[in-house]
Formats: C-alpha cells, structure tokens, sequence
C-alpha cells in the first residue's frame, strides 16, 4: 500500500466486509465523499474503486448499490454507465448492477451474504500469509474478497478481536 493509498484509507470508518464505510472527512452538497488524491479532489467512492480495481474508463461512472452516496466500501460499488446510474436512481431498490448481486447488501436486502463467512480462523492465515510477503490480490482470490478487505484485515481495521 502506498502512502497516498494509506491516507486516503485513513479517512475511511473501515468497517466488516458487508458495511457501508463512510467517508469521515469533508462532503459535497450532495452527500458525496471529497477526497484529495495525487494531487487532485475526486469523489472519495471513485478513488475506492479505483484503488481496488484499477482505473476507470472514461465514460464510466462508479455508482453505489448500498444507496448511500459516501460510501467507500469497494464491495457496495459497480462500474455503470451514466444511463445505468440513472436507471438504478429512477428503480431504487431493483437490482440493475451487471456485476453486483444486489441481494449480497445485507441493509438493502437482509439476507446473509458469502463474504460474510470469513472466519477467524481464515483472518489468523490471511494475516500470516500478509506477513509472510505474499501479494494482496492473491490472497484476496483464495478467499473471495477483495483486496482492500484484505489490507483491512492484516492492518486490523476490521476483526481486531482476533
Ligand atoms: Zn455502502
């Protein structure tokens, strides 16, 4: 994780693998995470996505399915095109993501979802396999979550019990 990346998480409430992760610093009139990053200010849930997936193409918006617009939990967020964005606004509640099983938000659907079943005993070698060196996005593969909940995990954002 760089520095800048380390920052910008900094300003996150990191929360489980299922939670909104509120953007705790300053917002837009509309609710809208404002993150400054390399240099620039840019929506904080973009830089979200950004950091776990790679970078956006340009016509692209990240839209939230957790409805909640300063979210930062990459997990609530989808890649969509601007007539999806509005779509998903105009159908709140309908699952429209291409990519997101909307019944996986537990606060949109109350249903239980798979990456809720993290164990502790899984946390414990996730974190030993991060000490060891090994890289993020593998780990993140093996137990299908993503990158940023494994930082969380191995930084202690999130299972502080264990
Ligand atoms: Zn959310």
């Amino acid at each position: 994780m760089t520095r800048d990346e380390e920052r910008f998480w900094s300003k996150v409430q990191v929360a489980g693998p299922l939670d909104c992760w509120p953007w705790m610093r300053g917002k837009s009139a509309r609710g809208y995470g404002q993150a400054k990053f390399r240099g620039k200010t840019e929506r904080s849930h973009r830089v979200a996505y950004l950091l776990d997936n790679g970078p956006i193409a340009d016509r692209l918006c990240v839209c939230h399915a957790c409805d909640n617009p300063s979210c930062c939990n990459p997990g609530h967020l989808w890649l969509g095109t601007h007539g999806d964005n509005n779509r998903d606004m105009a159908a709140k509640g309908r699952a429209v993501s291409p990519k997101l099983d909307h019944s996986k938000i537990p606060h949109a659907r109350g249903e239980e979802s798979n990456l809720a079943k993290i164990t502790a005993a899984a946390v414990v070698e996730i974190r030993s396999r991060r000490a060891s060196g090994e890289r993020r996005g593998l780990i993140a593969k093996d137990f299908g979550i993503s990158p940023t909940h494994v930082w969380a995990i191995a930084a202690r954002k999130v299972w502080r019990h264990v």
